[in-house]
């Protein structure tokens, strides 16, 4: 793109199911749209195996199949989709001014904040080190590495599990490591964890270190009731212990709540006029595909409404 300005009605940044729904809203409603993306079209969603939740798809859909039909939905109405990471936006009056890393400087009359969230790392010894080299947060991605071998997972929510129950197709044996004796996960994900031959619970247990040579041989585990510390000899450890929000790009324009997710109202609409947010990114008690779409929707209509009212 030329280093130019560039105005827009709407700006979207971040294309995952809810900035796409918004594109979709937005486009269907005749506003002049662009959707800001850093990476692939899809997000987190893009990345996950087999989607069980997301009504319509009776037998499930893969999350890049899935992201893929939003997105060729959301351009057949005119969403324009560049590529690009947002560093900053600014207020002039009324316009709201994007800054990319690229250099290039956009303007619109609304934004909506679709960045999603990150997996949080362990922040313990050997993860950094190691990452790329046996340490993976996305099974999905990965996972064919470590064919035959043994891997473990940390967490007990429905990534952790889910995950885990897809590395089952490829890994000899699969550890689930986690901090309490009882699973976050949705029930009927857990039950099929539980009644997987090859997967193995280990419960109570924190990591302490993640060991190895060139690459990942194993993990130092710590039992948190009686104190004791035991080797795990695995190749591969993939971490899912929570995600947070893409929101430093920010910079105190809009109010965070302590976990640094945007504060929004019900219509979408956050400290800012004319700024709104939606998904994953935004503080709320339901992080699904289900509620993204959802969220994307409202944002849409209220960037619409918003767009509408300054005439
Ligand atoms: P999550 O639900 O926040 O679970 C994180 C897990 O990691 C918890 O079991 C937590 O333990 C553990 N944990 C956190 N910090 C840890 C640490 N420092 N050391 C060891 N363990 C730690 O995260 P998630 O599973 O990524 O899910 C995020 C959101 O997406 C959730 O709302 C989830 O329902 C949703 N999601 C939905 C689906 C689906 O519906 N198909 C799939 C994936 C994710 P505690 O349990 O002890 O807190």
């Amino acid at each position: 793109m030329e280093n130019k300005n560039e105005r827009y009605d709407v700006i979207i940044i971040g294309g995952g199911p809810a900035g796409l729904t918004s594109g979709l809203y937005t486009s269907r409603a005749r506003l002049n749209s662009l959707l800001v993306e850093k990476g692939c079209t899809g997000g987190q969603v893009a990345t996950i195996d087999w989607i069980e939740n997301y009504p319509g798809f009776e037998e499930g859909i893969s999350g890049m199949e899935l992201s893929e039909k939003m997105e060729k939905q959301a351009k057949k109405f005119g969403l324009e989709i560049i590529q690009g990471t947002v560093t900053e936006i600014s207020l002039d009056g009324k316009t709201k001014r994007i800054l990319l890393e690229e250099g290039n400087g956009l303007e619109s009359k609304a934004v909506i904040i679709a960045t999603g969230a990150n997996p949080k790392p362990l922040d313990i010894e050997g993860e950094a080190s190691y990452r790329g080299r046996g340490v993976s947060y996305c099974a999905t991605c990965d996972g064919a590495f470590f064919r035959d071998k043994r891997v473990a997972v940390i967490g007990g929510g429905n990534s952790a599990v889910q995950e885990a129950l897809f590395l089952t197709k490829l890994a000899e044996v699969v550890y689930i490591v986690h901090r309490r004796d009882e699973l976050r996960a949705t029930k009927v994900v857990q039950d099929r964890a539980f009644s997987h031959p090859k997967i193995k619970f280990i419960w109570n247990s924190l990591v302490e270190k993640i060991k190895g040579k060139d690459m990942v041989t194993g993990l130092l585990l710590k039992n948190v009731m009686t104190g004791d510390v035991s080797t795990l000899d695995v190749e591969g450890v993939f971490i899912y212990v929570g995600y947070s929000p893409n929101t430093k790009f920010l910079k105190g324009l809009l109010k965070l709540d302590k976990d640094n997710y945007i504060i929004t109202d019900e219509e979408m609409a956050t400290s800012v006029p004319g700024i709104f947010a939606a998904g994953d990114v935004r503080a709320k008690s339901l992080k699904q595909i289900t509620t993204a779409v959802g969220d994307g929707a409202v944002a849409g209509v209220s960037a619409e409404k918003y767009i509408l009212q300054m005439k």
